[in-house]
């Protein structure tokens, strides 16, 4: 690129913010600022509901930035990844979220880009960037998580459609979703090559969701029993028996949108500065949580850079398996180390719960803290992800 050019882009991409940054002074709800961890599922469904929520989320809609880098054929908004980037920042300086969410959007969405049907993709992706659709992930099964090709959920072919029986495990949101995108066994003499990837409509007869309840005292988990479920056989994606392909291209997706959900949502130093407070020098009081403070921030920053510097390299087509797992796992060790750092910060203030007194922020970080034991097992296990870098990456011997 000459000097020209690349200062053109730099001025349409400087144009662009300030036309994002009106849009959203005229458009977004102060009210809604901040407003995006609720774990009381009453709390979450009354703003869900609520008028401005709902106006926020139609804007949005409309504007075609639910999903604001997919094409505009699917309902995307066919913004480049540097415009998309453009786009987080600007929301996450108001203290806005995108209303349109979730995992078919974060994980099934780019995957049938690739891998999808024009039939399949014009069906499923527009309701999904416009968030009228649910779905939930039906990959792990009780002794398949960690080596999710041993997956024993049966698929039988029956001519017109599929019969699938067997259970997942671990499904978040299976008992809100209306779909399920589902990795069944359709052959047994191979293990991997006898996969196939399926897209299940959660009001199938013959599906039972339980919920299961979590110790931060959210219930987003489910069981899934399938009996006798018939799917149709236009609902395959990917060739039968190449399911783990399709798999393997969603799980760095997944794993790519989990590091873009460890990038700093909550930001400590005003927290430090609240809590701890500033000896007679103007420092922080304590010198040894000042260093850790430090320490901390400097990985944090490192952090976004790198995935501002990976999200540039797929801008460029560069495709992202190799940074996927390592990204991954750095962004679940940061991710951690600040919420160690916040519970730490609240001192006493984190020992409470619900309707003992605590501000809702210091409720809000305990139970994100607790959560956050999750990272490094989610998307695929820390050892796990540290295995696929040192076999694929590193080109150790297995
Ligand atoms: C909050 C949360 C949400 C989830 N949501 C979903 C969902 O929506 N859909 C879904 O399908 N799944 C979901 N999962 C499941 C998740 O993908 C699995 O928990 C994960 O893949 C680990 O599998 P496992 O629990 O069976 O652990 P195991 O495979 O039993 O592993 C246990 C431990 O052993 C280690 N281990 C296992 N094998 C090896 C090895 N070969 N080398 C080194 N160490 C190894 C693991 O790293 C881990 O530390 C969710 C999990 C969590 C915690």
């Amino acid at each position: 690129m000459t000097t020209q050019e690349s200062s053109n882009v730099t001025s349409s991409l400087d144009s662009f913010r300030s036309d994002v940054r009106r849009w959203l002074r005229e458009n977004f709800p102060a009210c809604l600022a901040g407003l995006d961890a609720l774990y009381d599922p009453k709390e979450a469904t009354a703003l869900h509901n609520s008028a401005e929520y709902r106006r926020w989320t139609n804007l949005i809609r409309d504007k075609g930035w639910g999903a604001p880098g997919w094409p505009v054929a699917y309902g995307g908004g066919g913004l480049d990844a540097e415009q998309v980037e453009v786009l987080d920042q600007e929301l996450a300086q108001v203290g806005g979220v995108n209303p349109i969410a979730g995992l078919g959007k974060m994980m099934l969405g780019p995957t049938l880009l690739e891998f999808g049907t024009e039939e399949q993709k014009r069906r499923h992706l527009p309701p999904m960037a416009r968030g009228e659709v649910r779905w939930c992930q039906g990959f792990s099964e009780p002794g398949s998580g960690s080596d999710l090709a041993s997956l024993q959920t049966r698929c039988e072919d029956r001519g017109e459609h599929w019969l699938v029986n067997g259970q997942k495990i671990w499904t978040s949101f299976a008992s809100v979703s209306d779909w399920c995108f589902c990795l069944v066994r359709t052959d047994t003499s191979s293990k991997q090559g006898g996969i196939t990837f399926l897209l299940i409509d959660m009001r199938t007869p013959g599906i039972e969701v339980r919920p299961i309840e979590l110790i931060n005292g959210a219930t987003h988990f489910c069981e899934v029993f399938l009996n006798d479920v018939q799917v149709p056989k236009a609902e395959t994606l990917g060739p039968v028996n190449d399911g783990w392909t399709v798999a393997k291209r969603l799980m760095q997706h997944e794993r790519n949108g989990l590091s873009e959900n460890r990038r700093a949502k909550l930001d400590i130093l005003p927290l430090a500065l609240e809590y701890v407070g500033l000896d007679d020098q103007g420092r922080l009081a304590d010198p040894d949580l000042r260093l850790r403070l430090v320490d901390h921030m400097v990985t944090s920053t490192a952090f976004e850079a790198t995935m501002r510097r990976q999200a540039d390299a797929r801008e460029r087509g560069l495709r992202d398996a190799i940074a996927v797992s390592a990204l991954k796992n750095v962004g679940a060790l940061v991710a951690q180390e600040r919420y160690d750092l916040a519970v730490e910060i609240l001192g006493n203030h984190s020992l409470g719960w619900v309707a003992q007194g605590d501000a809702i922020q210091e409720e809000h970080i305990v139970r994100d803290w607790l959560f956050s034991r999750a990272f490094s097992i989610y998307g695929g296990a820390h050892e796990i992800q540290n295995n696929i870098t040192a076999k694929h990456v590193l080109q150790l011997p297995s």
